[in-house]
C-alpha cells in the first residue's frame, strides 16, 4: 500500500515537476462545495474515464457545467437539490446530506451532483409532474444519473431510477 502510493507520487513528480500541481489547487479553489460533499467530489475527480451520455470525465464536466454547491435551507426538505440560478451553483437542501464516512452515501450524492449538472445544461424534467423524465433516450438528468451509477458498478440504484424516475405516470 505504502509502496504503491510512493510510486504514484513519483510518477506525478515526473509528469508535472511538482507533486502539488498548482493548477489543480487553483481549479479546486474556485469550485466550492460543503464539506459533506468533498468525498463525492473526490470520487468524481478520481475517475478519468468519459462518462456515458456526456462523453467527458465526470469531474471535468461538473466543473465546466456548474460553479459549486451551496446549502439552501429554503428548499423543501423533500427535495434533495436544485439547479441552477444565474450563479450556476447547485442548491442542496437540508433534507438529506451524505455521511462523509460512508462510501455508499458519497456515491449517491455524487450521482445527484451529476443529475443537477445535467439540469444546468438545459435538460428539464419532461414529464408533466416535472419530476420524472419521459425516456432514457432523451439523455436528461435521470438518464445521466442512472448511467453514471451503472458506470460505477451500482446497477441496483441505476435500476431503481429506471423503474421509478423514468417514464411518466
Ligand atoms: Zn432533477
Amino acid at each position: 500500500m505504502v509502496l504503491l502510493l510512493g510510486a504514484a507520487i513519483a510518477t506525478g513528480c515526473a509528469a508535472s515537476g511538482n507533486p502539488l500541481h498548482p493548477d489543480r489547487i487553483d481549479a479546486a479553489a474556485t469550485f466550492d462545495v460543503p464539506a459533506f460533499l468533498l468525498p463525492s467530489l473526490a470520487l468524481l475527480d478520481a475517475d478519468d474515464r468519459p462518462i456515458p451520455i456526456v462523453g467527458e470525465a465526470a469531474g471535468t464536466w461538473l466543473r465546466r457545467t456548474v460553479r459549486g454547491v451551496v446549502v439552501d435551507p429554503s428548499i423543501p426538505p423533500s427535495v434533495r437539490a436544485q439547479c441552477c440560478g444565474a450563479d450556476r451553483r447547485i442548491r442542496w437542501s437540508t433534507g438529506w446530506s451524505p455521511d462523509p464516512h460512508n462510501p455508499d452515501d458519497a456515491r449517491l450524492a455524487a450521482g445527484i451532483l451529476l443529475h443537477e449538472a445535467r439540469h444546468a445544461e438545459g435538460y428539464r424534467h419532461t414529464c408533466p409532474d416535472q419530476r420524472r423524465d419521459r425516456t432514457i433516450d432523451e439523455g436528461g438528468a435521470w438518464a445521466v444519473h442512472a448511467a453514471w451509477l451503472r458506470h460505477m458498478g451500482d446497477a441496483v440504484t441505476a435500476e431503481t431510477i429506471a423503474l421509478f424516475d423514468i417514464g411518466c405516470r
